[in-house]
């Protein structure tokens, strides 16, 4: 039994403490500790009110590094799950580090100032971690995260070598709203407006925002079209999948949620540097997010199914062959078990799945992982069960 500390109290960090509150046989504690402190003991009630077990809460800033180790050492957690925003991952990572204990995120580390998805950041605490004798895992939402590790069972079990992968990601879900962002929106408009980037042949091949598209089949969800984007797991498969030609990422939007981005950008407000207003500076992406509604608040109404997964084609016994390996998420059904829409929950889910792989050693090692390099078949067998059954079909 071991303690655990989650950080950030947003829609992804309700699921984790949700999930962690309802795993009695593995973790003995939990805290949820972010920046507004009421955000967390709104989560603790509903959680001893629908599962009737009682979580610690704490306020910090994790920007703050000797914040974050008082409150790491003093709580003394087998693992950190950062649910914060990417902003936080090196800090959070740094004190982990002095604290002495493991480190868990869903996203990688971004500049608040420049929109740029990179590992390098964070690769770059290699070393440290394994010196610390430390374990690190990065990414372990649903993309990057089961995506990952649905290319790992892919290359594992069912292709010799991965030729081709196309990772394809739709919300096929109604919040009612004009526009809302599904996470947190600064972070989600910075992704979606950035130049598409996919890899063929050992090179980045960069495209126009939002310039190709094609169809695809959802299952559970239909057709729709699906729009080119860089996504930060790219990166790591890229390097880590034996045989690889080609990798790339396509999301859904609908038409509605395009004209209102085109408009937004066309205004500027979803600019990244400081503006002038009124004798003081503003970021306006960060007045837009002030202005849109709180992701956690959709999920009483949201209604349809997320459904994300990898198509993989490779070479199995000198034959090509191509998989399918995804999941289906119903919002309404999430909503029903922890107060969350289901963009939140299949983040949230892999997050605790990741991280009772690490205090439960079926994953240990000292450094910095991405989900691919670690084993696929204890954490496949783990999230089903948890929320996020996942199938595979031969194309
Ligand atoms: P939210 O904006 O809803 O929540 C973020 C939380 O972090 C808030 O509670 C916020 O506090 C807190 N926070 C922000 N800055 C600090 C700080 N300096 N110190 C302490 N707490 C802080 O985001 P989401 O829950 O939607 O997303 C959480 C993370 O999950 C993000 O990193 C996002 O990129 C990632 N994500 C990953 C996905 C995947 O599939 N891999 C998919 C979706 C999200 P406050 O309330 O005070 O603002």
């Amino acid at each position: 039994m071991s303690k655990v500390l989650i950080i950030g109290a947003g829609g992804v960090g309700t699921v984790v403490a949700h999930k962690c509150a309802m795993e009695k046989t593995v973790f003995s504690d939990i805290m949820l500790a972010s920046r507004t402190v009421s955000k967390c003991e709104k989560i603790a009630a509903e959680i001893k009110a629908m599962h009737g077990r009682t979580i610690q809460t704490a306020a910090v800033d994790a920007d703050n590094v000797p914040a974050l180790v008082k409150l790491i050492k003093a709580y003394g957690p087998k693992v950190v799950i950062n649910v914060a925003l990417p902003y936080q991952d090196l800090t959070i990572m740094d004190a982990c580090l002095e604290a002495g204990v493991d480190y868990l995120d869903t996203a990688n580390y971004e500049p608040p100032d420049v929109a740029k998805f990179e590992y390098s950041w964070q690769w770059a605490y290699q070393e440290r971690f394994q010196k610390a004798g430390r374990m690190a895992v990065l990414g372990s939402g649903f993309d990057p995260g089961m995506t990952n590790v649905f290319c790992a069972y892919v290359q594992k079990h069912l292709l010799d070598e991965v030729h081709y992968v196309d990772i394809v990601d739709c919300n096929g879900g109604s919040h009612g709203k004009a526009f809302a962002t599904n996470f947190n929106p600064e972070i989600n408009i910075r992704e979606i407006t950035a130049r598409g980037r996919y890899w063929e042949n050992g090179e980045w091949i960069e495209t126009d925002p939002l310039s190709q598209s094609m169809m695809f089949d959802y299952p559970g969800v239909g057709e729709r079209k699906s729009f080119l984007l860089y996504h930060e797991e790219l990166e790591s498969l890229a390097k880590n999948l034996k045989g690889l030609k080609r990798i790339r990422f396509w999301m859904t939007f609908g038409e509605s949620y395009l004209k209102h981005l085109e408009v937004m950008q066309n205004i500027g407000i979803t600019r990244i540097d400081e503006v002038e207003f009124n004798g003081q500076k503003i970021v306006p992406i960060q007045f837009l997010k002030a202005l849109l509604p709180d992701p956690a608040s959709l999920a009483a109404n949201y209604t349809g199914k997320t459904s994300i997964g990898c198509l993989c084609e490779g070479i199995k016994d000198g034959k090509k062959k191509r998989y399918f390996i995804y999941n289906i998420c119903d919002h309404a059904e999430t909503y029903k078990e922890v107060r969350a829409q289901a963009v939140s929950y299949t983040t949230g889910v892999p997050a605790v799945t990741g991280a009772v792989m690490m205090v439960t050693g079926k994953w240990q090692g000292a450094g910095v992982w991405n989900m691919e390099q670690l084993d696929p078949d204890p954490f496949l067998a783990d999230v089903g069960p948890r929320g996020l059954p996942w199938h595979v079909e031969e194309r």
